[in-house]
């Protein structure tokens, strides 16, 4: 256990963490050169296509006698769920900075986390071969905000590999072992798992106490089920078989388990034999999801398939949940709870790519909860479950965030702009060294989880940060806008907005609609409309093949007949198609 560091790498968004672990699997020879390549622990295809780490990655490493445990994070707020579970497994963090950026929203809120689990912490600021690097200044800004000397934060390059060693060498020096009993009962924490057809569910673990080989029986603690462990070993990062995991390292155990509501990620796994006198781990605060979508297969003989899908992918990214609900447009269905419509869409992606699903996926919206006039209180978390008769509704409430906006000051106009746009109210204005302030509002989640990123990186070219904690719920005036197309009312887009907004929102939802839906063969009314009454309105213009182009000269009758068939055929098909809103279109409607 002397020999052994387990580590993560924590940094806001694209400040480098997965090219400087590139670096590290280079130095410790884990990955060999000819089967390189860039951000090599961004195993998802999807996470290689938008460039961004969506999953912690655990990895083994050799250097010398020393054997590293690296976990590689990812950096969007959506995702923090898999950062916090990746420090409860380590004693050290590199908390990255990216020389050109400084510190930013993510880079406070990852270590805020580490600290309250005890780690040590190692700075380190990157991308210093970039000619734009503002080295110093940020060198003092973090060395400022851990409170400790200017010449203990390391500067890197991590694409060029400068001053990598230097860094994986102080991780070695500066953290500590791991501490752990490796003769008690065995406790290893469950920090991810994965479904396997084969070997049963894999629990990504972190032996506490004691020690495992292949083929004995395991116990997980809190679920209370049995299973033995079909295979051990570790990350390399694919899964490498070995014949013992041992307290203080991190590696994998295939449980044999198939039912995925058995093993979940903060239970314990002790052995079989040693279960009574084995005491479970403290395990994780469970993620609180406030974003709701529903998710409906295309083809309704899915339903099970999509459900068995949930599920297992629900072992790979624990911070969603989902239940059943039904429809009567769209037929049987799940409603999914996620940390925010990024991850909305990260699952329906996911859900699509790795288990062949075609989905339907409503529009992301938060929960409510509306109080009834004998003081009932319920949690809407769909729009269909929206009250009827408000009459006998005392108040409706919608959750309200703490919302923390880093910003260069140059770009603070600019932000204020954006700022002005939603329903806010001003708390706080910090100046964090001379050149950032971080503003702190109370704002509706509703109002941040609809392209307001973005439209705050593209009026600050991406220098600004956001960060946001739920606060509580607070009253609101709320009405459910209905939109229809072709006279059909479509329940996945309904959605709820402020009573004194559904105008303006309706009519900018139906241009956005239009632009985002399809041509058809014949002309489509898009409407809105708020309590049976309709409040704007667009048309998509048909798209219209010239069937007479092939028509010479003036035959007129032979032109009408020709246009009349088209206005048949076409008049038929109107009423056969239901429009499909492809699930790609809603999420391009919700980022304008
Ligand atoms: P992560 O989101 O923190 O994992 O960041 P990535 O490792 O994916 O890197 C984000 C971007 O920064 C990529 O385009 C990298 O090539 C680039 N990058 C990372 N480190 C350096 C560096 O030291 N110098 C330069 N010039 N670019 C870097
Ligand atoms: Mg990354």
């Amino acid at each position: 256990m002397e020999k052994v560091r387990n580590f993560v790498i924590i940094a806001h968004i694209d400040h480098g963490k997965s090219t400087l672990a590139d670096r590290f699997l280079e130095l410790t020879g884990t990955i060999p050169k000819e089967k390189m390549k860039s951000q090599y622990l961004d195993m998802m295809d999807l996470e290689r296509e938008r460039g961004i780490t969506i999953k912690m990655q655990p990895v083994r490493m050799q250097y010398g006698d020393y054997l590293l445990n690296l976990i590689d994070t990812p950096g969007h707020v959506d995702f923090s769920y898999e950062v916090s579970r990746s420090l409860a497994a380590v004693e050290g963090a590199i908390l990255l900075v990216d020389a050109t950026r400084g510190i930013q929203a993510q880079t406070i809120a990852n270590l805020v986390m580490a600290k309250e689990q005890n780690l040590i912490i190692i700075p380190a600021i990157n991308k210093i071969d970039l000619p734009n690097a503002q080295v110093e200044e940020n060198t003092k800004e973090i060395a400022n905000l851990l409170g400790v000397e200017e010449s203990t934060v390391i500067k890197v390059s991590a694409k060029y590999g400068t001053n990598t060693k230097e860094l994986l060498e102080t991780v070695i020096e500066r953290i500590p072992s791991p501490r752990g009993n490796g003769d008690a009962p065995l406790r290893a924490l469950i920090f991810d798992s994965k479904y396997d057809p084969y070997k049963g569910i894999i629990a990504y673990v972190r032996i506490k106490d004691g020690k495992i080989r292949k083929d004995e029986k395991i116990y997980l603690m809190a679920a209370k089920s049995e299973g033995e462990a079909k295979e051990i070993g570790f990350f390399k990062p694919e899964l490498r078989q070995s014949e013992e995991l041992k307290a203080g390292e991190i590696g994998y155990i295939a449980t044999g388990i198939k039912e995925p509501g058995k093993v979940r990620v903060g239970d314990t796994i002790t052995k079989l034999l040693e279960k009574e006198n084995a005491q479970p781990l403290s395990g994780y605060r469970e993620p609180k999801p406030m974003v709701f979508a529903s998710i409906y297969p295309e083809n309704p003989d899915d339903f099970d398939l999509l459900k068995e899908s949930l599920s297992k992918l629900k072992l790979n990214d624990a911070a969603f949940t989902f239940e059943p609900e039904t429809k009567e447009a769209l037929g049987r269905g799940f409603r999914c709870g996620f940390l925010g419509s990024l991850h909305a869409e990260i699952v329906s992606e996911r859900l699509q790519r790795e288990f062949n699903l075609n989905l339907v996926i409503s529009t992301p919206s938060v929960v409510y909860r509306v109080i009834d006039n004998e003081n009932q209180e319920k949690l809407i978390k769909s729009v269909a479950d929206w009250p009827e008769n408000l009459s006998q509704i005392k108040e409706i409430q919608e959750p309200w965030i703490n919302l923390e906006l880093m910003t260069p000051v140059k770009f603070l106009g600019k932000v204020m702009g954006v700022l002005e746009g939603i329903e806010t109210q001003h708390k706080d204005k910090k100046y964090f060294g001379q050149e950032k302030v971080i503003l702190i509002y109370e704002a509706p989640l509703r109002e941040i989880i609809s392209g307001f990123y973005d439209k705050i990186l593209g009026a600050t070219q991406g220098f600004a940060s956001l960060n946001y904690e739920i606060s509580g719920f607070k009253g609101a005036k709320l009405v459910k806008l209905e939109i229809l197309i072709a006279g059909e009312k479509e329940e996945a887009l309904s959605r709820i907005v402020p009573e004194a907004k559904a105008y303006q929102e309706g009519s900018s939802f139906l241009k956005k609609l239009k632009e985002a839906l399809p041509a058809q063969q014949f002309s489509v009314a898009l409407q809105a409309a708020v309590a049976e009454k309709i409040i704007a309105r667009e048309t998509i213009r048909a798209k219209r093949k010239d069937v007479t182009a092939p028509l010479y000269g003036g035959d007129y009758t032979r032109k009408r007949k020709l246009l009349e068939r088209q206005k048949r055929g076409k008049k038929e098909l109107k009423e056969k198609a239901r429009i499909r809103i492809p699930s790609k279109v809603f999420f391009e409607i919700m980022k304008r």
